[in-house]
């Protein structure tokens, strides 16, 4: 999911370029902050007969202190980060186990581990995503599943230089010992690992 741009983008042309046959997934053909779009991309889903791996990347973020939060930008929020991801996971899981095969991996964020003012809700959603990856882990190993999440750092994409001043960018940038922003191939380096033969343990 969310390939048209940022992680999601290089993640899908670099595993075409390995040979894999993927569909690409934006906001123009289903929107995913909205329930009943996420269900119509499940009712497609689940008509396939074969699905090897499962890349849920797309996610928004935004910065806003909690009291200001209202529900419909919370719902928007947790519809696209976890409800799509709990939905979509559902359906094609469903689709693995037949084949007694599978790698999906979430991204997740570094908001997982660490947390900063204005994101309690993005925070929330990317918390609920490690959750959700490491108890379905327990539940698919047998099936020959592997669930796994990744937690960026700072990535420049659009979502990062939305959300940050060009100041704040080089200030963190001064904080990563590497002293600059992740790229997106060094997310996409390790989405090919997980789904490739050489990780046949790694999960959860
Ligand atoms: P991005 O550049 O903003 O790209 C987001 C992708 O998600 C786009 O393909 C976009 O499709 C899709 N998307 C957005 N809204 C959508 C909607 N309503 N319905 C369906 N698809 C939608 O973001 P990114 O930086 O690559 O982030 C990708 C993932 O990495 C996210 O889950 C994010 O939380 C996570 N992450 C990013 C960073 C970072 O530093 N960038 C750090 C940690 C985690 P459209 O083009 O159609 O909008």
């Amino acid at each position: 999911t969310g390939s048209s741009r940022g992680i999601g983008k290089n993640i899908a042309s670099k595993f075409k370029a390995l040979g894999a046959n993927v569909t690409n997934l934006n906001s123009s053909m289903y929107d995913l902050t909205v329930e009943e779009e996420i269900l119509k991309l499940c009712k497609y889903l689940s008509k396939l007969r074969k699905i090897d791996i499962l890349i849920n990347n797309a996610g928004i973020n935004f910065s806003e202190i909690n009291k200001k939060i209202n529900l419909e930008k919370y719902n928007k929020l947790m519809n696209i980060n976890l409800k799509a991801v709990f939905l979509i996971t559902s359906t094609v899981s469903k689709i693995m186990q037949k084949n007694k095969f599978g790698r999906i991996v979430n991204i997740s964020s570094i908001a997982s581990h660490r947390v900063r003012e204005g994101r309690t809700v993005y925070s929330a959603s990317k918390f609920g995503l490690e959750g959700f990856t490491k108890t379905l882990s327990l539940e698919l190993a047998k099936y020959n599943i592997l669930v796994n999440s990744i937690a960026p750092g700072f990535i420049n994409t659009e979502m990062t230089r939305t959300m940050l001043t060009k100041n704040e960018i080089k200030k963190l940038s001064y904080q990563v010992p590497l002293k600059r922003l992740g790229k997106t191939e060094d997310i996409t380096n390790a989405t090919i690992f997980l789904c490739s033969n050489l990780n046949q343990f790694i999960n959860g």
